[in-house]
């Protein structure tokens, strides 16, 4: 009887599968049909016969490498009328749709595919868009007044100076058209320049120029966004603030970025950029302030700092802090009361071509005369402008070469709040990642006067807080992926338990509890933005912030 039974249940089942798959293969030939009606310029790929075309198999994947998800097609749109065929064709598609054919389907907005946990994924009931493509232009745009060029350099004559760009160019793109065209720059930036300018807008874009400027988001005068009722709105401070301030920070959830007005300012031919060993959590912190809040005349250009394993380990230890290798470390000159590990503060100073040397190692020296610092652990290194913004890239191409860089990236970026961070400095640091993380791990302080509370950032209490970068790479001979997984649970956890004040940069979260709370008092602001700007819930699924409806 019970056999009897078992087969029955099974063969019912599998009827019951076999039609549902067949539903299923109608509901994704209706969409693909769908999709071929969109009358694109550009092109759709649904990868029917699995072949794995580059772009598409790119656009299942992320630079974390942790989650893989096929969605039902890859758009490579050609300008912005597509973006708006697009949604509005998802949008008409819903509203006519009977329920059976269920076609609720997402967009998710791919820059550079730089997330770590599939923000820019979507599943077989969406399609992703490749923007690095869809508008190449980068000019560069003076308002009022009058603004003269002269020896191939821009002086900026009390008028403004800025840089019209597609929201999937490269900020990398940027710095170099910005500089050879007119010896101009953005203020702004990331330690990495292989972001999209969408990308990075749409998180914060935060890097050692931030204590001064705030991030890559107050820096920004102008959108252009199709938004997820298929618009194109261009918006500012003035004119559609809602929606330019819920861009900025909004993961991708109001509007497609498709152009930026950035500011910029004359660049810097040349760079000191120097590196200040400590043994003291205490004295690390108090000069990093110190520097950060003193008047930009007295002060360095670019500030951050990491920790490190106080150790001869190759990848976390003292090897990790020189700036060339024909420099060593001399670990003589740690303090014997000195723990587990070590605290390196990273400045840079800006300087031209023309400008005497022993004047910069004057400036320096006043500058660094009174810091706390361990003598003789001091590294400096003068290289060019544009080498120094693109450093990441070097260590991009060796990473590339001894392949590390596609290895799995289970990130942890945190925002702390001063008021927590010396307790960080004693529970994680010293104990959970005394060893290191095979990566670097980044700590430096940031000014929340520097930062628009109007966007939908959202930050830790206090002036003053905290980036710390967990920056893990998947090494042959280290822990697993899961481990380091675990890890980063680990210290969620214990932030949580000791009541720190902090936030997830680039969050992450599995549940609507989870994200209500990341927003605190910002969430039904961000609810109303997104019911005004994507009511059904269209855009940036991989955030898993919102579901789709029609
Ligand atoms: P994607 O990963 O493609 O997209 C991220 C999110 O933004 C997705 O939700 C996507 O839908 C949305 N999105 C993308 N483009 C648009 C658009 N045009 N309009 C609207 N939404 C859009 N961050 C820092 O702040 N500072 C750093 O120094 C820094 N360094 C990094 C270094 C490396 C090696 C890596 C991998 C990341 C780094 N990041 C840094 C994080 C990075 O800023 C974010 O991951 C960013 O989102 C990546 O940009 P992307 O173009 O690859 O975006």
């Amino acid at each position: 009887m019970i056999a009897y039974l078992e087969q029955f249940v099974s063969e019912s089942e599998s009827n019951t599968k076999l039609q549902e798959e067949e539903e299923d293969g109608n509901n994704d030939n209706k969409k693909i049909l769908l999709c071929r009606e969109m009358d694109l310029q550009g092109s759709i790929d649904f990868d029917c016969n699995n072949s794995g075309s580059s772009n598409f198999a790119a656009a299942c994947k992320d630079f974390g490498g942790l989650n893989q998800s096929r969605p039902l097609g890859v758009i490579k749109p050609v300008g912005t009328d597509d973006l708006v065929r697009i949604i509005r064709s998802v949008i008409s598609s819903s509203s006519s749709a009977s329920s059976s054919s269920n076609n609720n389907l997402t967009v998710a907005v791919r820059g550079n595919g730089h997330s770590i946990n599939g923000q820019a994924m979507t599943d077989s009931n969406g399609l992703v868009i490749l923007m690095r493509e869809i508008n190449p232009r980068i000019q560069i745009v003076t308002r009022n007044h009058h603004n003269s060029c002269s020896n191939g350099g821009c002086s900026n004559g009390g008028g403004d100076v800025f840089v019209d760009v597609g929201g999937g160019v490269l900020w990398e793109d940027v710095l170099l058209h910005c500089y050879y065209s007119s010896g101009l720059a953005p203020r702004s930036w990331t330690d990495y320049l292989g972001l999209t300018v969408g990308g990075t807008l749409s998180n914060a874009g935060i890097s050692g120029q931030a204590f001064r400027y705030g991030p890559q988001t107050s820096n920004v005068t102008e959108l252009e966004v199709v938004t997820g009722k298929g618009e194109i709105v261009t918006c500012s401070e003035n004119q559609n603030s809602e929606l330019f301030f819920g861009v900025l920070g909004g993961l991708g959830q109001f509007g497609i970025i498709t152009r930026a007005r950035i500011l910029l300012q004359p660049a810097p031919h040349m760079v000191r950029w120097i590196r200040m060993v400590y043994c003291e959590f205490d004295d690390f912190t108090n000069d990093a302030e110190l520097l950060t809040t003193r008047a930009e005349c007295d002060s360095f250009d670019y500030i951050e700092g990491f920790v490190f394993v106080n150790s001869d380990d190759p990848v976390n230890g003292w090897s990790s802090v020189p700036l060339s290798p024909n420099k060593s470390f001399d670990e003589s000159r740690i303090p014997k009361t000195a723990g587990p590990v070590l605290y390196c503060l990273e400045v840079a100073l800006h300087y031209r071509n023309g400008d005497n040397v022993d004047t910069v190692d004057k400036v320096v020296s006043k500058m660094i005369g009174r810091l706390r610092f361990i003598r003789n652990l001091q590294f400096e290194l003068d290289l060019s402008y544009v080498e120094f913004l693109l450093r990441v890239k070097q260590q991009e191409e060796e990473a590339k070469a001894n392949g590390i860089w596609d290895n799995p990236h289970p990130w942890l970026n945190l925002l702390i709040s001063k008021k927590d961070i010396c307790g960080f400095d004693q529970t994680v640091f010293k104990k959970i990642l005394k060893d290191g993380i095979g990566g670097p791990m980044l700590i430096y302080p940031l000014l929340k006067s520097k930062w628009d509370t109007r966007t939908s950032v959202v930050l830790p209490e206090g002036e003053i807080f905290y980036l710390v970068a967990l920056l893990r790479f998947h090494l042959p001979m280290g822990p697993s992926v899961q481990d380091m997984i675990t890890q980063n649970q680990e210290i969620l956890q214990c932030c949580t338990k000791q009541g720190f004040d902090f936030k997830l940069y680039l969050p992450h979260y599995g549940s609507d509890d989870q994200w209500r709370s990341h927003f605190g008092n910002q969430w039904s602001r961000f609810v109303e933005r997104k019911a005004r700007f994507d009511p059904m819930a269209i855009l940036a699924p991989g955030q898993k912030i919102f579901s789709r409806h029609s």
